[in-house]
């Protein structure tokens, strides 16, 4: 895929990652049986194979109009509100533009941000949002993979696993020689607290019917060498089938800052949060990329179950080429769920009652994630259907 250029490659994407998309990592499921084994049918003409049809809606070709800006392709989110059937109004002449109407999903951005909202959810795009003429444009990428899916999820019902998930991998960040982030005031440190959230979280999904693995139940490391550490942690998600991996950290920065923070993957191309020119790693296509669009899904309910929950503030929803992302196999995130650097919050965290809060907001994002994929699945294969 790196062989394309990301102008081609970008307008591409949607049928690529149609091809690759692989439900899951496991053997497809058996074909839907024929009606039953007949008796041995007197010889009559000749009866051709049950047809079967595949299990996924076309994926309609949405060639966004672009206008090169800054090098790159962008949109204007006019087209966006058009193609969506949404008002485009803005509520700061050339700064913010909100998107919406009484029903469909409100947007609302602004220009030299990289961040809108998302009905109130604060997602982070690859690249600032840019005033050109009469609107605001944001880039092809982020359009094709984070603002079109978010906004119509529908559209990109056939790229999503068509399982029920039923495995969870739950990884507590850090542990044995590597204690994560550290508040040494209360005494308290990541490892700690990413195991106990993940227990409490094993113990809330196993009564709902998932299988729930862990990456570690006690104070240990994977290897003492910490790129393979992460490595073996996505290893064990793929080895284990899993259909959904979560992985549990606490966050650390200035004295002032709180909050919540979610990451999935970065797709192809797209700048990681934080990274303002990319790098060899930006070019390439991770086994997790064939996912881009379930582990979008994933993130936006966990990111959202997050912040309803735990009424905290909205560091955002981000893109970023995790380690513990890179490699899977399955829809994955990763959750920063508050910051160990900030006493206040720290304190919360350090009692048993804010951890329980944290695991039962993680808990509803899974459940959501669920009953979104449940929503959005392509209907069932038809009954096998005899042609004359
Ligand atoms: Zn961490």
């Amino acid at each position: 895929m790196a062989r394309f250029s990301a102008r081609g490659l970008a307008l591409l994407l949607p049928w690529l990652t149609a091809c690759s998309a692989p439900a899951q990592n496991k053997p497809a499921p058996p074909a839907a049986a024929p009606a039953k084994a007949a008796p041995a049918p007197a010889p009559v003409a000749k009866v051709e194979e049950p047809v079967r049809v595949a299990p996924t809606r076309p994926v309609a070709p949405v060639l966004w109009p672009t206008t090169t800006l800054r090098g790159a392709d962008y949109v204007s989110l006019r087209d966006i509100a058009k193609r969506f059937d949404l008002k485009a109004t803005w509520t700061k002449a050339d700064t913010v533009l909100k998107l919406g109407d009484a029903r469909g999903p409100q947007f609302v951005f602004e220009a030299n941000q990289k961040d809108f909202y998302l009905d109130g959810l604060r997602v982070f795009l690859g690249t600032p949002a840019v005033l050109h003429k009469d609107s605001l444009w944001i880039s092809l990428l982020d359009v094709i993979k984070i603002v079109a899916p978010l906004g119509r999820p529908a559209d990109h019902a056939a790229q999503l696993p068509a399982t029920v998930p039923k495995t969870i991998v739950i990884d507590p960040g850090h542990g044995g020689a590597d204690p994560g982030t550290l508040n040494p005031k209360l005494g308290l440190n990541e490892k700690t607290l990413t195991l106990d959230v993940a227990l409490r979280l094993k113990k809330i999904l196993e009564p709902r019917g998932w299988r729930v693995l862990l990456i570690r139940d006690k104070d240990t490391e994977l290897s003492r060498d910490k790129k393979k550490d992460l490595l073996m942690r996505d290893e064990f998600a793929n080895l284990n089938q899993a259909d959904l991996f979560l992985s549990i950290h606490f966050n650390s920065a200035g004295p002032a800052v709180t909050g919540v923070e979610t990451y999935v993957l970065a797709p192809q191309f797209m700048l990681s949060a934080g990274d303002e020119s990319g790098d060899d790693m930006t070019k390439v296509a991770y086994p997790g990329n064939r996912l881009d669009y379930a582990n979008l899904a994933f993130g936006e309910q966990l990111h959202r179950a997050m912040i309803g929950g735990l009424k905290t503030s909205d560091r955002g929803y981000k893109h970023a080429r995790k380690a513990v992302l890179r490699m899977l196999d399955c829809p994955g995130a990763l959750v920063e769920c508050a910051y160990l650097s900030n006493d206040a919050e720290a304190r919360r965290v350090a009692t048993p009652e804010y951890r329980q809060q944290i695991a039962e907001a993680m808990a509803e994002g899974v459940a959501n994630y669920a009953a979104a994929l449940a929503a959005l699945r392509p209907a069932a294969p038809l009954e096998p259907v005899k042609v004359k």
